[in-house]
Parts: structure tokens; C-alpha cells; sequence
């Protein structure tokens, strides 16, 4: 097993404090390419839903289905949906069984499915899906490993920084959308980060 609802809560908890962290770094990014809201949308979408979890939970699936009905109502801006339906398919993709590194390879495929059908997004567009979609193919590849999962996810949030976006607001920078990390894809490493990092205390 890789995760169960113990580590899964934590996990979120843990990335609702790094957000809260990196509120003003994620804004700033966001500044330079886009409208400056994604480290208030998520920091305070998270927070409420690590208030939401210290109910009981029967499983993972659980968890990740309160976290997608919060992350959908209460992040704002086009993060909110798209991380909201990655929750939800995460959630779905783990219906009545353990995750383990298989099952965990299925959830992050169907987030990165609800994400680009979602968003009508591809790779190489320069948003979160150049964060999950290498994450994935890392996946596919060979023995699950924390620190692997870490690193892939950095590699990709920082090839992000020379792509220009044609997806979102950033888009309407155009060529001026280059020599920035994307936002999204900056939060959506720190999800992965802090995954890795439960993981790694675990084993
Ligand atoms: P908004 O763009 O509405 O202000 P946020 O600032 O919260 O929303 O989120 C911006 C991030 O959302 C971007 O950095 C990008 O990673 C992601 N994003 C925006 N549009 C799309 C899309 N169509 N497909 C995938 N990701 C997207
Ligand atoms: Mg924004």
C-alpha cells in the first residue's frame, strides 16, 4: 500500500501548509503572466479543506471526493475546476480499492484526462498538464520511488519556465509568457512534493 486515509489526509494538510507558505510567491507568478490570484485561490480554497477533514473517513476515495466538492466551490479562478475535477477523478479512480503504486498510476491518469478535457489543454501548452503529464509517463515507468516522483515533477515545473502559453491568460502574453514558471504547474509540483514527502516518512 502507498497511501491510506491517515497519509492521504496528511498529504493534504501538509500542501494546504505549503500553499499557505507560498501564497504570495504563487501570486507573484502569476502576476508576471497572468492576473495574480492563483496563491489566494488556492491557499484559500485548501484551507478549507483541511478544516474539512478531521471528520472520520472510510477510505481514500472518500477523502479525495470531500477534498474535489471543497477544491470545486471554494478555489477560485480556472484552477478551481480543473484541480476539482483532477480530485474527483483521483477519487473515482480508487472506488473500493487500495492504492498502491498501480492504482495510483490509474488515479493520476484519469486527473490528467479530467484536466486537459477540462481545460481543452494538451502538453507543451504551458500550464499544470506539463506538471502531471510527465509525473504520469514517470509512473509507467518501473518501481515506484518518493524521491523520483519528486524530482520528476520539479524537472517538469521548471520546463515550464521557456514555453509560451497558449492556454488560459497566460496566453495572452504570447512570446512575453516565456522566462516564467507557470503557476499552476509551480502548485501542482508542490502537491506532487508533498505526496512524496509523506510517502517517504512512511516507508
Ligand atoms: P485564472 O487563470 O483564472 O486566474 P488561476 O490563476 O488560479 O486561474 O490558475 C492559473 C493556472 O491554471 C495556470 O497557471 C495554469 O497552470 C492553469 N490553467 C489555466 N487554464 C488552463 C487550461 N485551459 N488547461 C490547463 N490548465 C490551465
Ligand atoms: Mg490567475
Amino acid at each position: 500500500m502507498l497511501i491510506g486515509v491517515e497519509e492521504t489526509i496528511q498529504w493534504l494538510k501538509n500542501y494546504n501548509d505549503k500553499l499557505s507558505e507560498q501564497k504570495d510567491y504563487l501570486s507573484q507568478l502569476d502576476r508576471a503572466i497572468g492576473d495574480g490570484d492563483h496563491g489566494i485561490n488556492m491557499a484559500r480554497g485548501f484551507q478549507q479543506v483541511a478544516d474539512s477533514l478531521d471528520d472520520d473517513f472510510d477510505d481514500v476515495s472518500t477523502v479525495l471526493k470531500k477534498t474535489a466538492t471543497t477544491v470545486m466551490s471554494k478555489v477560485g479562478g480556472a484552477s478551481g475546476p480543473l484541480y476539482g475535477t483532477a480530485f474527483l477523478k483521483m477519487s473515482m479512480a480508487c472506488k473500493g480499492k487500495e492504492v498502491d503504486a498501480g492504482v495510483f498510476a490509474e488515479m493520476v491518469e484519469a486527473a490528467l484526462g479530467g484536466i486537459k478535457q477540462r481545460g481543452k489543454s494538451e502538453e507543451g501548452e504551458k500550464t499544470m498538464v506539463d506538471v502531471w503529464s510527465p509525473v504520469l509517463d514517470m509512473l509507467h515507468e518501473g518501481e515506484f520511488d518518493a524521491e523520483r516522483l519528486k524530482k520528476t515533477a520539479e524537472d517538469a515545473m521548471q520546463n515550464t519556465e521557456d514555453m509560451t502559453a497558449t492556454k488560459g491568460r497566460a496566453s495572452y502574453f504570447k512570446e512575453r509568457s516565456q522566462g516564467n514558471l507557470d503557476p499552476g504547474a509551480v502548485s501542482s509540483y508542490y502537491l506532487f512534493a508533498e505526496l512524496a514527502d509523506v510517502i517517504g516518512k512512511g516507508a
